[in-house]
């Protein structure tokens, strides 16, 4: 549990959870005794919270634009209390879905409310956090962890997660339950591609271990399967050597296509160890593109520059490098993610939008997108554009565009003024580039605007849906599961 959080629910606990121990399903509602009627509560290891401040908390998320305020908010103090509570939501017609975190300072990462839950349950997964072993290859973690504390465990040990998204709060649970894209991604495919075993808290209330060889099916269902089949709640995470020091190249580019055409060639050659690159947008206006790679390397050993950099077609005399410790590349938006929130940024609205592009028609679509996108729209807010390799890619659920290469390409939107209006100017922009994006055979990764209706994710998932409303009704027969999804409301 979250430090910040803890002393405000242990104030709660004695006063609310103890007087609460049973659940009246005719009328909907909590009951301080078990009458006639009445359901009694699973004996828990944890809490169930009710108070108005714990739910109005987890009634939000980053995004800061949907909010549905939950019933209870479950607290796990083990894996069992999270199938107790499974079952008595199934036994009930409650809903339930697993959070990374429910407080201010420990939220959920979505952006349009997929970790809420209206009258039902949310389970505030940072109750289960303890990295349980740490092997040469592998560690065993509970899902509540979050990548920032596995690094800080692995790293002194000289050994990381293969690939880990550019920032580092999320839970490795929330992660693996959508995807996880960085700047490593083209080298060894999404956090997916990267788990070895999972525990699972499926939608019958069943605790069930899953690999490539044990239980394949719920294996290949729960990676990027967006909640809908079981709670993640254990992850053997694989881990490679990594050198201590990280050498960071940035480089200009005024063409689109030449942006697009070293970033393919840099994912197919293999000389960096990371590629990302953004779109960058002056005070006038004029827009440039970045290259962000970097080569991990031992003192002993530092990396070539001149060889690094040869063949691309970055503006001479725009390169520049930089070198710091592993973990503080890995951790590099630690001190923005500090400074936004001192500025009171992170807790604006994020109309974000996150898009997987085909590459045939990459360079046509972000120019639409950037045609269509006038600087006071983005302001200085990241606008992520690399490539990655779809062929990678071995989470079933996880739909990207066909072909050997494919571009993230992310308008991590701050919405400033917060005013609704504005929000929804915003995201009608943001549907206009979806529709196009679909159009073109690109795909919305769903950690932000996206597919929100069951006929729109219907087309998301494309051939795949019929197998993914099949293993719904297999691992979630009464669509318990995390409907803040919308893919089965
Ligand atoms: C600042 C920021 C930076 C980001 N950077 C990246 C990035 O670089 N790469 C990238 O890929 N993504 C990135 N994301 C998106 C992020 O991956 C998603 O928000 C994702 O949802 C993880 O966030 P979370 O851990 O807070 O999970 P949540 O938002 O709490 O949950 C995500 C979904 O999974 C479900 N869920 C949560 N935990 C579990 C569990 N244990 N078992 C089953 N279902 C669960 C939830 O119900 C919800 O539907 C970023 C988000 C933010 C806000």
């Amino acid at each position: 549990m979250s430090s910040s959080f803890l002393p405000r629910r242990t104030v709660l606990q004695g006063a609310l959870v103890a007087a609460v121990t049973a659940f009246n399903p005719v009328s909907r509602s909590w009951a301080s005794e078990v009458q006639s009627g009445s359901i009694p509560l699973p004996t828990l290891d944890g809490q169930l919270l009710l108070d108005d401040a714990t739910r109005t908390q987890a009634a939000d998320d980053y995004g800061h634009i949907i909010s549905r305020k939950p019933w209870a908010v479950l607290v796990p103090g083990s894996v069992q209390d999270i199938v107790k509570m499974v079952r008595f939501a199934r036994a009930n017609c409650l809903r339930i879905a697993g959070a990374r975190g429910v407080g201010d300072d420990d939220e959920s990462h979505s952006t349009l409310g997929q970790a809420q839950v209206a009258a039902g349950i949310v389970i505030d997964m940072s109750g289960l956090s303890r990295i349980r072993s740490i092997g040469a290859t592998s560690a065993w973690v509970d899902a509540g962890v979050r990548w920032i504390q596995l690094l800080t465990a692995t790293v002194p040990q000289g050994k990381s997660p293969p690939t880990l998204t550019d920032y580092l709060e999320l839970s490795i649970g929330g992660t693996l339950s959508v995807g996880g894209i960085g700047g490593q991604a083209f080298r060894s495919g999404l956090q997916v591609d990267n788990v070895l075993e999972l525990e699972v808290v499926t939608g019958r209330g069943e605790l069930v271990c899953c690999s490539p060889l044990l239980n394949p099916t719920l294996f290949n269902a729960v990676r990027g399967g967006l909640g809908q089949f079981g709670i993640i709640v254990g992850a053997r995470v694989r881990l490679v050597s990594v050198p201590p020091q990280a050498r960071t190249f940035t480089a200009t580019y005024t063409s689109l296509p030449a942006f697009l055409a070293d970033q393919k060639k840099l994912d197919d050659d293999g000389r960096f160890d990371y590629v990302e690159g953004s779109v960058v947008t002056a005070a006038d206006g004029t827009r440039t593109f970045q290259l962000e790679a970097v080569k991990y390397f031992a003192p002993a050993s530092p990396p070539n520059n001149a060889a690094l950099l040869a063949g691309l077609a970055f503006v001479p005399g725009s390169a520049q490098t930089a070198d710091s410790s592993y973990l503080d590349f890995v951790n590099r938006l630690a001190p923005l993610v500090a400074f936004l929130k001192a500025q009171g940024l992170w807790g604006l609205p994020h109309p974000w939008i996150n898009m997987f592009v085909p590459q045939a028609c990459a360079a046509e679509f972000v120019r639409f997108v950037l045609d269509n996108t006038p600087p006071a729209e983005i302001g200085q807010d990241p606008v992520l554009l690399y490539a990655f390799r779809p062929p990678k890619i071995t989470a079933p659920f996880v739909r990207v565009p066909e072909g050997a290469h494919a571009f993230l390409f992310a308008l991590l939107r701050t919405a400033n003024p917060g005013t609704p209006q504005n929000v929804a100017a915003l995201m009608a922009k943001n549907q206009l580039f979806l529709d196009r994006l679909n159009q073109l055979g690109g795909k919305a990764y769903p950690v932000s605007q996206g597919p929100r209706t069951p006929a729109e994710w219907r087309e998301h998932f494309g051939v795949r849906w019929l197998e993914f409303a099949s293993l719904k009704r297999v691992f979630d027969p009464d669509n318990v599961l995390t409907p803040g999804q919308g893919i089965f409301p």
